[in-house]
């Protein structure tokens, strides 16, 4: 029997706003645990909500960049459970009329590598809707903390229809989710620091039947790549069940990255019914055709259109714009070098070689703080001009890196300006056929490999400033007779 997955995502995603959802409590990740709260934030008898006007703008917003539908009027919810991190006994969300329905996310997929984009496809969106976050539960062996800085956090609900099919379409999804959010000022959506966090709905059925198999919903999926092995597990897993004749059971599964197993933690029986009603306390919004004109003027260009403008403006290929057009602060970066000196590629190969490698887990925005755009570009152009070799280039990038110089600086420092003067470098390399008669006998006589020999002799004598491409080339006409 055949199978195909069929995989929904429900992705919560922290707006970045200054205060809280409902309050004017401030939020900053990273303070000390509870010292960011207030008494509407802690539930204390009397206090009452008021919504957070950037909060619904940036969910519009998102819904605009999704072409979702935006209601004209939205209105909360409150959804009851009784558990330590949620103060009220209740959360304020949105239920049945949330502020943007439809939609669809880009996707682009993998490996499917062409000149100027991959493959794409639209996954199709059921709806966004905001919420407040909840505190934070932090769990040992026998007593469990709570951190309240988090509760009344705006938090962005995205539910996709199920219309995901694999752990590769799934781990493009967030990343195109992240790209878009983070392109808008939405969200930073840093999964290590929860700004991000997604559940990942999992069923599998037949090749040919209609109807969509029980579905498994797994958590604990920490980062994007988790989520991608979390959902390839358990499309095996429920594989497996059916085929030894077993059912599946609608459950609710924690995905184990250390293990790279999912394990059940509780069955639909348990599941929670959350008495939705409306909050008597909200007014609903209401949502103007010129809020949404201001929000559509000010959207900047969006990621994928970035990428095929870097295609045809600079000329990259697929395998550099898509490196650099989904981080916003690389392709930025970029642009703002090209402003000092018109060499896209060059650039673009510093960016996407040296600088990441340089990079490892560091934030992008400290990594291109350390070499300003203009000294890049001015690297770029030594380059460019065969001022400085290829491999000095390489060099002097690292220095900058570590010491913040200029290129021309180190480049002076290091004397290495090469040797550009055609006529001096031709007579050094007719010496050097007159003296290694072997080698040139052999490149003549069809072994093409016999020219690094002489092109070797040709940089030894110039103490490595002679440019190799340039020494390649003389060798060959003054061979070629
Ligand atoms: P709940 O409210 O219990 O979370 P929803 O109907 O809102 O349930 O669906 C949640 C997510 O599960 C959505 O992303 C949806 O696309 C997905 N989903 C629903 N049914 C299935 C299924 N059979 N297989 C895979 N995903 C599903
Ligand atoms: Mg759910």
């Amino acid at each position: 029997m055949k199978y195909e997955a069929i995989i929904g995502l429900e992705v919560h995603v922290q707006v970045k706003t200054k205060s809280k959802m409902f309050s004017s409590c401030m939020y900053r990740y990273g303070e000390s645990p509870n010292t960011l709260t207030d008494p509407t934030v802690l539930a204390l008898p009397g206090t009452l909500p008021t919504i957070n006007a950037e909060a619904v703008h940036q969910t519009v917003k998102a819904g605009m960049i999704f072409g979702c539908e935006i209601a004209a009027i939205s209105k909360w919810d409150r959804k009851n459970y009784f558990y330590p991190d949620c103060p009220k006994n209740y959360q304020i969300s949105q239920n049945d009329n949330p502020l943007c329905h439809g939609g669809s996310v880009e996707i682009e997929l993998e490996g499917a590598a062409r000149n100027v984009m991959g493959e794409h496809r639209n996954v199709k969106l059921n709806r966004i809707h905001l919420e407040e976050d909840v505190g934070k539960l932090t769990h040992f062996e026998d007593e469990s903390l709570i951190d309240y800085n988090r509760a009344g956090v705006p938090l962005i609900e995205i539910v996709s229809e199920p219309d995901i099919h694999s752990g590769a379409e799934a781990f493009a999804y967030l990343n195109s989710l992240r790209t878009h959010l983070v392109y808008a000022g939405i969200s930073d959506c840093d999964m290590e620091k929860g700004q991000m966090r997604c559940d990942a709905n999992v069923s599998i059925r037949p090749v040919g039947q209609r109807e969509l198999g029980t579905r498994v919903e797994l958590k604990n999926l920490n980062s994007i790549s988790g989520v991608k092995h979390g959902i390839e597990y358990e499309i095996l897993r429920q594989q497996n069940v059916l085929e030894g004749g077993g059912a599946i059971s609608q459950e609710t599964r924690r995905w184990n990255a250390e293990t790279c197993m999912t394990t059940p933690m509780r069955t639909k029986e348990t599941a929670h019914d959350y008495r939705y009603f409306t909050d008597p306390d909200l007014m609903p919004v209401k949502i103007s055709d010129e809020m949404k004109v201001d929000i559509l003027s000010k959207l900047p260009e969006m990621p994928f259109v970035k990428q095929e403008r870097f295609y045809w403006m600079y000329n990259l290929p697929y395998t550099i714009t898509s490196v650099l057009c989904p981080e916003k602060i690389l392709s930025d970066y970029f642009e703002e070098a090209v402003k000092f000196h018109r060499g896209p590629r060059t650039i673009a190969n510093f960016i996407t070689n040296d600088l990441l490698r340089m990079a490892g887990s560091m934030p992008l925005e400290s990594v291109c703080a350390k070499i300003s755009p203009q000294n890049l570009a001015e690297l770029a152009k030594l380059v460019d001009d065969v001022a400085i070799s290829k491999q000095s280039g390489k060099e002097v990038f690292n220095e900058m890196y570590e010491t913040g110089e200029s290129a021309e600086a180190l480049v002076e420092k290091h004397g290495l300006r090469q040797n550009t003067d055609i006529d001096e470098l031709k007579g050094i390399c007719r010496g050097v056929i007159c003296d290694n008669q072997k080698a040139v006998n052999e490149f003549l006589a069809g072994k093409d490999q016999a020219i690094n020999v002489l092109k070797g002799q040709v940089i030894k004598a110039t103490h490595g400033k002679a440019n190799p491409q340039l020494v390649n080339r003389i060798i060959r006409e003054l061979l070629s007779f």
